[in-house]
């Protein structure tokens, strides 16, 4: 990660910290030991995942409660550092960190500390909104269809094997990049 891009993440880190300090969780404890938490990135060609927390092997802290000390790294998506992705990535990122408290499901519990983020009703569309750019991004084809001018956006090329589930056209494709 170069400069740029740690110093961006590293602010967020410290908002959402923040705000979870206004939000009650515990300054002492578990704010200061989410401080510690290493990040890194998700791989750039991740489409549906956009955050994860990756723990140690269960076998070092399976006799305590999963805490900040077993987590191995927080991954966030590459492109969830773009400045246009601000809301979104600060919504991740306290995703990841209340699994870091322990939380590591997601059940009831979890979702109900998910719920005090102050942005959280954008998570959904902003989520949506994220994972099209990836798709885009991440295809070189369009499969298009002459007639309905349906497009379906595909890593391979269709070759004539693939059609129009409304109209039984052949696909054609068309490169984007
Ligand atoms: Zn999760
Ligand atoms: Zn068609």
């Amino acid at each position: 990660m170069n400069l740029e891009k740690s110093h961006i993440l590293q602010k967020s880190v410290n908002n959402v910290l923040e705000t979870m300090t206004t939000l009650g969780f515990n300054v002492t404890k578990e704010i200061n030991e989410l401080k510690n938490i290493k990040l890194g990135l998700l791989r750039k060609s991740s489409v549906y995942r956009h955050g994860v927390t990756r723990y140690f092997p269960t076998r070092k802290w399976n006799s305590i409660n999963p805490n900040p000390s077993c987590v191995r790294v927080v991954d966030i998506h590459p492109l969830l550092l773009e400045p246009e992705w601000k809301i979104y990535r600060e919504i991740i990122i306290f995703h990841e960190f209340i699994h870091c408290l322990g939380y590591l499901g997601h059940n009831k519990t979890f979702y109900k500390l998910e719920s005090l983020w102050p942005t959280i009703n954008q998570k959904k569309a902003l989520g949506t909104k994220f994972m099209e750019m990836l798709r885009l991004k991440n295809s070189t084809w369009k499969w298009v269809c002459p007639k309905c001018n349906i497009e379906v956006l595909r890593q391979r090329k269709s070759s004539g094997k693939y059609i129009c589930i409304k109209c039984n056209s052949k696909l054609l494709d068309k490169a984007i990049k």
